[in-house]
């Protein structure tokens, strides 16, 4: 498959960047490896001249960067997730190097699937409710003492890894091995269509009483990973909402009997 076709399906998050010129590094940084698909969500400032000097030429990827109000409009369409984060925060997903970590990107993306790779702000790095909307997360094995790259260096890091395992491949796939493209129906759910379930879930466990005066955080982040880690289609979310919704139903009977 071309590389071209891949680079279509592969989105580079920026998420709540603080410095435009981090934003305009990351699109060269990007450019320089053959992608140029960039999101960026809620960037304290952008356009801004700062960008398009340190984009160094990559104005086309700053061009068409697509700007979005929160993350879950940032992963639209896309069905994986890996966030980069130098740290583990308080959301238990696994853990990957960078080369473990572009291996799965790409069978997602050879699969037909969208994915996305998800960059945090500057001085906070990616919080634990952004974290918790990936499937993985992605750590570059820096040093402990001293573990933060900077934003633009760790989209470097990425898109060199991704660019060396497509080139590998190429390089061996000599007799063309036809790529396995998904059937539509068989398409996990996207971001989206996840978040719309999350949230019927969580109104459902009000609505059934479960938490019982206890707080509903834990409980969410960790069906969120459950989830995360089932990769639901469509249609058995469907399955789901139709549960949820008749649990809601017989948990008003209740009430109205009370
Ligand atoms: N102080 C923040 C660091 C933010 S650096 C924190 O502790 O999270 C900005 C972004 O660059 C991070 O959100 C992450 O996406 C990426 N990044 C920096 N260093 C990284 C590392 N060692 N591994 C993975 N991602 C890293």
């Amino acid at each position: 498959m071309a590389l071209s076709e891949l680079n279509d399906r592969l989105r580079f998050v920026l998420v709540r960047t603080s410095h435009s010129g981090n934003i305009g590094s990351a699109a060269r940084a990007m450019r320089t490896m053959g992608f140029d698909q960039l999101t960026l969500v809620a960037p304290h400032r952008f356009p801004d001249p700062e960008a398009t000097a340190l984009a160094a030429g990559a104005d086309d990827v700053l061009g068409k960067a697509s700007i979005q109000d929160d993350l879950v409009a940032g992963l639209t369409g896309t069905t994986f997730a890996l966030g980069l984060s130098a740290r583990r925060r308080g959301v238990n997903i696994p853990e990957l190097d960078p080369r473990e970590g572009v291996a799965q990107a790409l069978a997602a993306a050879r699969r037909g699937e969208q994915v996305a790779l998800v960059f945090g702000n500057e001085r906070t790095g990616l919080e634990n409710d952004e974290l918790s909307r990936c499937h993985a997360m992605i750590r570059i094995p820096s040093v402990d003492d001293f573990s933060s790259l900077n934003l633009s260096q760790a989209v470097q890091v990425v898109a060199y890894e991704l660019r060396s395992a497509l080139l590998a491949d190429e390089a061996k796939d000599v007799a063309r091995v036809p790529e396995a493209v998904l059937d539509p129906d068989e398409v996990p759910a996207d971001a989206e269509q996840l978040e719309r379930f999350f949230t019927h879930l969580g109104q459902t466990l009000d609505d059934i009483e479960f938490h019982k005066g206890r707080s509903p955080v834990t409980i969410m982040l960790k069906l969120r990973k459950l989830f995360l880690r089932a990769r639901p289609e469509l249609r058995e979310l469907r399955i789901l909402h139709g549960i949820l919704a008749d649990a809601q139903r017989m948990a008003e009977i209740a009430h109205k009997k009370d």
